[in-house]
This record gives structure tokens, C-alpha cells and sequence, in this order.
């Protein structure tokens, strides 16, 4: 079978791209007027709105069966066209939901009223995620009204909860196995590394969290009359605590590091490209020094390698003066990064078995598993990667970086286990956009170039998928 490859339409989409930039801006500045926070209840009706908004701009950029679909919580967009016969099929994933814009008063602009300044645009939501998703509509537009068609097929699947948890999309995508199954999943919703400087993330991590609770006596004691006598719950829990890491930042639960698979030296010249300014970045965090394992580069500590950390302690008395107490009660909440091939439930279970063995028979011990997330890495040979690699290079001049993100993006690792796709993580945001923080913004002409980008893209993969 053959294929015209010179004639898939990317200059007519290109062309189409270029001659609309005012109208994409145009409705970028309306999608971002729309405060979709899925947070607040209060705003379920904007949800909704931005859902709608969504829906509509991508009917009219030329996808097909085109819908909402409820879940309990915020509706899930769906649209798709598949007219591309022997050619890949291309599931792209973003979220129209954004995070609250408080604090008020530290925007220069309201957050919900689009500024344009210097080169960047300014609202809530304009780079996370509202910004990039409409420019993969934009990209997919510029070959049905420019080209007429797109060389591959593709689905949208536009979750609305991404900002609190996306429990309902994790509940849909097995459900709906049929409508989306595809040959790749694409997600715009990460930065460049600085500017013209793309970068493809290729792995995250996961994650188990865990709340413990540690009793001792029944009600707090006067350590005068029981100090001594009684365990203390705090001092018990920080005993445990302290043997979890040693100083490097070893993990010295039994069996953590099982299935951790030593990092390839083509991954290590990889993740190691990205240059860190240590300086900078020393002054950035206000940490006296660095710190972390060290037969690991920063660069490998920060995404390629699992963690665990105590990210609260609660108990006793914390007031003003002193109160002389054995308290009854400690707690801790714990969290632990992990990477691939470590299993979130086999990690915790460790964990909690350890605990066990340590805690003294003088307290008492509950364990409150929270979420886990299981760790993903994509395939860094797959045609995809390629293609989103070479159109990096036609937009920007530059092959991307290669990176590991030390965050979670649970769909990811779901899309991998369920739909069974490696997922392009290529994003057009920029490491400083203050995305959930106030004056978040989103660089222009990473939109406009985002588009153009997304276009090669999909004839790239045309070509070798
Ligand atoms: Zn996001």
C-alpha cells in the first residue's frame, strides 16, 4: 500500500495556520474567560460553560460525533475524525478545568479578564491547560479547513477534574475502551525547559501515600507524674520516622528498590542534557545546599530515581508556653515517589509491614492508605517519538530534551495499562508560566508555534507509524 507522503497537507495546514492567528487569539481570550474552577462549587455552572465552549469550537473546527459525557462530576469532552483509512490513530489528551485563582489582589490583571503583555497572555488557565488544548484544536483545524483532511486519524478526550484529582476520567476510559482506542496518546500539558528549548517528557513518576497514627495512652498524661513510665507516641513515631531514609536519602524500607531497574547509560546522556544552573536553582529553593543520593546527578534524583517523604506531622501540644504532656497521639502523612516497574500497592505494604516491626508494643498503630499512582515511561523509539521529535526541529531549530518528571500524571500510566499507548508528552508552556499561582501567562508564540508543531506532528506520524 502506498501513500502520497508529499501531499498530506501540511502546507495548506500551515498556510491556513498562518493566516489565522487573530481569530485563534480571538478565541483563546473567550475560553479563557470562562471561569472554569472544578474546585468550587459555586463554579459548576462555569464548568459546564467551558465544556459547551469547547464542544463548539471543535464542531467548528471540523471534528466529528462531537459530545459531552457526563460523569459524577464535571463532563468529559469528546470529539473525533477518522477518515484517514490505513493510517495511526492519534488520542489527544488535555483538561479544560483550572485551579482557583486566589490569592485576588496579587494579580496585576483579573484572572479571568485575558491581558496581553509583552509576548505573553495573562489568565488563569492560559498555559495549564486551556492554552495548549485549544492549540491542538487549532493544529487539527489547520488541516480540515485548510487541507480538507488530516493525514491520521485523531480522538480529543478533554477531562474537566484534572485540577482535582481526575477520579471520574480514571472510571471512563475502561469503560469506553472501544471509542478510544488508538495507536498513540498525545498530552499538551507540560513546559519547554526555557525558551525554543522543547522537551518531551518521557517518564513520571508514581506515587503511594499513607497516613499513620500512633496511640499511646488514653488521654494526654503529665510527663511529670508518668514520664518514664509511659511511651511517648511522638518520640515513638519519630523513632520509626528517622529509620525510614538514611542521611543520603536512601530508602531502608525491606524491598524497596526490587524492581527498580539501574538507569541505561543512553537514558543517563540523556536526562543529563538538560543542563541545571545549581546556583540558580540553590537561590531559587533557598535551600542552603543540595542534597540526595549520591551516585545520582540532580537531574536523575529528580525524576528518575523514588523517594520518600514525610510531608506532615501532627500532635501533642503546639501553642503558646509549654504544656507538660505525654500526649496520646502522633500522626504522620508520608509519600513516596516511585518509578517504574515499583508496584504502588506492594511499595505501601512494605512499608506498613516495616512500621509494624519497628513501633515498640508500647503504642498502638493504624494505617491510613491514601492514593497511589503507578509510574510511567514511554517508549523513547516508538514512531511518535520521532515524529514529535522532528517536528521540534522543523518549529524550533532543535531536537527536544529528554526528561523524567518527579510529578504524577496518573492517565499517563492509565492510558499505558488500559488503552495500551505510549503517550507524547510534548508541551508548550514554559518552566516560568506561575501556572496555579497568580499572573500565570502563556507565551504567544509558543501557541502560534505550538500549532504549527502539532501540525508536523501528525504528518510526521503519518509517515512513519
Ligand atoms: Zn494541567
Amino acid at each position: 500500500m502506498f501513500k502520497v507522503l508529499a501531499d498530506v497537507g501540511t502546507d495548506a495546514a500551515i498556510e491556513y495556520a498562518r493566516k489565522h492567528p487573530s481569530d485563534f487569539l480571538a478565541q483563546l481570550r473567550e475560553f479563557l474567560r470562562i471561569p472554569s474552577i472544578s474546585t468550587r462549587k459555586e463554579h459548576d455552572g462555569d464548568v459546564r460553560r467551558a465544556a459547551e465552549w469547547l464542544a463548539q469550537n471543535m464542531r467548528e473546527a471540523g471534528l466529528e460525533n462531537v459530545k459531552l459525557f457526563p460523569t459524577m462530576g464535571h463532563p468529559i469532552v469528546y470529539g473525533d475524525w477518522l477518515h484517514a483509512a490505513d493510517a495511526p490513530t492519534v488520542l489527544f489528551y488535555g483538561h479544560y478545568d483550572v485551579q482557583p485563582a486566589d490569592d485576588l489582589d496579587l494579580w496585576k490583571t483579573p484572572p479571568f479578564e485575558p491581558d496581553i503583555r509583552k509576548e505573553s497572555i495573562y489568565a488563569r488557565g492560559c498555559s495549564d491547560d486551556k492554552g495548549q488544548v485549544l492549540l491542538l484544536v487549532k493544529a487539527v483545524e489547520s488541516f480540515l479547513q485548510g487541507a480538507g483532511s488530516l493525514p491520521v486519524n485523531v480522538k480529543f478526550m478533554i477531562e474537566g477534574e484534572e485540577e482535582t484529582g481526575g477520579e471520574n476520567i480514571a472510571k471512563f476510559i475502561p469503560e469506553k475502551l472501544e471509542l478510544l482506542s488508538a495507536d498513540v496518546a498525545y498530552v499538551a500539558d507540560t513546559a519547554f525547559a526555557d525558551y525554543n528549548r522543547p522537551a518531551i517528557v518521557y517518564g513520571l513518576r508514581g506515587m503511594a501515600a499513607i497516613n499513620i497514627d500512633i496511640e499511646g495512652p488514653r488521654l494526654d498524661l503529665h510527663s511529670g507524674s508518668y514520664g518514664g513510665a509511659i511511651n511517648n507516641p511522638i518520640n515513638a513515631l519519630t523513632h520509626i520516622i528517622a529509620k525510614l531514609k538514611d542521611e543520603d536519602g536512601r530508602v531502608l524500607i525491606p524491598g524497596f528498590y526490587d524492581n527498580v531497574e539501574p538507569l541505561s547509560e543512553r537514558e543517563r546522556t540523556l536526562l543529563n542534557e538538560n543542563e541545571i544552573d545549581i546556583d540558580n536553582w540553590r537561590a531559587w529553593t533557598g535551600a542552603p545546599e543540595l542534597w540526595g543520593e549520591p551516585d545520582f546527578s540532580l537531574q536523575e534524583r529528580l525524576g528518575a530515581r523514588p523517594t520518600l517523604d514525610v510531608n506532615g506531622i501532627i500532635g501533642g501540644y503546639t501553642g503558646e508556653g509549654s504544656k507538660t504532656i505525654i500526649p496520646s497521639k502522633a500522626h504522620a502523612k508520608i509519600t513516596m515517589r516511585l518509578v517504574p516497574q515499583q508496584d504502588p500497592q506492594q511499595v505501601m505494604q512494605n512499608l506498613i509491614d516495616y512500621v509494624t516491626e519497628l513501633a515498640p508494643a508500647s503504642v498502638t498503630l493504624k494505617f491510613e492508605p491514601s492514593h497511589t499512582a503507578p509510574a510511567s515511561i514511554n517508549d523513547l523509539d516508538h514512531p511518535a517519538m520521532k515524529a514529535a521529535a522532528a517536528a521540534c526541529k522543523e518549529i524550533f531549530g532543535r531536537s527536544p530534551l529528554y526528561k523524567r518528571e518527579g510529578g504524577s500524571i496518573p492517565i499517563v500510566g492509565q492510558m499505558q495499562r488500559d488503552l495500551g499507548v505510549e503517550t507524547i508528552l510534548l508541551g508548550f508552556g514554559l518552566p516560568h508560566d506561575r501556572i496555579h499561582a497568580p499572573n500565570e501567562r502563556f507565551h504567544l508564540p509558543n501557541f502560534y508555534n505550538g500549532i504549527e508543531t502539532v501540525v508536523h506532528f501528525l504528518a510526521n506520524y503519518a509517515e512513519l507509524g
